[in-house]
């Protein structure tokens, strides 16, 4: 979804999560001020541009726009983007010649929110099917198009513009996320999709926009703007250390993996309390009781490059410089891919990853520990 629409729907569908998950948090978090960062302005770019090459692709008028994050990278990543686009609009013209293409299009789903819409990437409906694409060009988190709000808002949105033109029976939404190779799609019923809106998402937006229902503390809250002030994210945080230390005198292996379970919300909690602390003592002055600032270590610095070179060699020191090869990005970049590969293909090798400690659910491929591997080679 990019910034194209400067109205704003209060029940956001890329929020729809959170907000489904823990609907106080809607109102709550109204006190709390947007903040941007450069990697959500540097998505609004990619997006930006994702959609003016599409447009061009599709014959379609565009001025490209111009921003201080375009990149190779950037490029590169849109392109993959637009190519998957033309697939998908392939495959559809392939059962119907008479197909609807929407590029960032306004989808209103207030027959089920109030006040509700949002803006669709890419849709293209064709015979009994509709298709939602979303372009994410995070990294942080990897996103599955499995059940996503977001993407069963935008269909939504898109089923009312077309359920009266066309047989609309299925929906497939995806998410094109290529920066972390994520092309993740999930299809489901017209009349799943419905029964969803009905039973679930109605009911709870409404008790979402009059602040009402149950908070309750999870992952999501690391989007929601409370985060840091919230009390229940605080409670159940701090319920998680209230571990019973029972005897013997040593944890066994099954607490420490019940531990392990629950460190990584902890850990982002206690992190996201001292960034807000630190920024507030920082930039407001505030005092906290018990706490004060001072200074980090820094380093001796030059405080005119040029100047120092002039006065090293006006008393007689020369080698005052180090050269050092540039990086291998900087060099595929200097010599293009297929140069590098038959160059200095066979003098770049891609070392091991640190080994890292993380829930079975997470999507990466287990590997071995470095023991067993060592075990394996004797
Ligand atoms: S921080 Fe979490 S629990 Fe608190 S309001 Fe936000 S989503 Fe709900």
């Amino acid at each position: 979804m990019s910034g194209s629409y400067n109205e704003h729907s209060k029940f956001s569908p890329s929020s729809a999560h959170r907000i489904l998950a823990c609907t106080p948090s809607l109102l709550l978090e109204q006190q709390f001020p947007k903040e941007t960062s450069t990697y959500a302005e540097e998505g609004t770019a990619a997006h930006d541009l994702a959609e003016h090459k599409l447009k061009k692709a599709l014959k379609m008028r565009s001025k490209k726009p111009v921003s201080k994050y375009d990149s190779d990278e950037m490029d590169e990543y849109t392109d993959t983007y637009v190519e998957y686009c033309l697939e998908i609009i392939e495959k559809v013209k392939e059962n119907c010649k008479d197909l609807q293409i929407l590029i960032e299009q306004k989808l209103d789903f207030s027959d089920y929110v109030e006040g509700g819409f949002g803006t669709g990437d890419f849709v293209i409906v064709g015979t009994g099917k509709l298709h939602v694409i979303d372009f994410k060009y995070g990294i942080g988190v990897i996103v599955s198009a499995e059940k996503n709000p977001q993407m069963m808002l935008y269909a939504l949105g898109a089923l009312s513009l077309f359920d009266m033109l066309y047989d609309i029976k299925k929906v497939t939404m995806t998410i094109v996320q290529p920066r972390t190779d994520n092309f993740s799609t999930y299809e489901m019923s017209v009349d799943d999709l419905l029964k969803w809106a009905e039973e679930e998402l109605k009911p709870k937006a409404l008790l979402a926009l009059k602040g009402e229902g149950e908070f309750c503390a999870g992952k999501h809250c690391r989007f929601c703007r409370a985060k840091n002030k919230c009390r229940v994210r605080a409670a159940k945080n701090l319920e998680l250390l209230k571990y019973e230390f029972a005897d013997p005198a040593l944890l066994s292996d099954e607490e420490i993996a019940e531990i392990i379970g629950v460190s990584e919300e902890l850990s982002k909690w206690a992190g996201d309390i001292y960034t807000y602390a630190s920024a507030l003592a920082v930039n407001e002055g505030k005092q906290w009781d018990g706490y004060k600032l001072v200074e980090g270590r820094t380093r001796r610095k030059y405080t005119n490059e040029e100047a120092v070179v002039e006065a090293a060699k006006s008393a007689g020191y020369s080698d005052i410089y180090k050269k050092n090869l540039i990086s291998v990005t900087e060099m595929e970049k200097l010599m293009g891919k297929k140069k590098f590969k038959d160059i200095l293909g066979f003098l770049v090798e891609k070392p091991r990853g640190k080994l890292t400690l993380v829930s079975e659910s997470d999507k990466r491929k287990a590997v071995e520990a470095i023991t067993t591997e060592f075990k394996v080679e004797e």
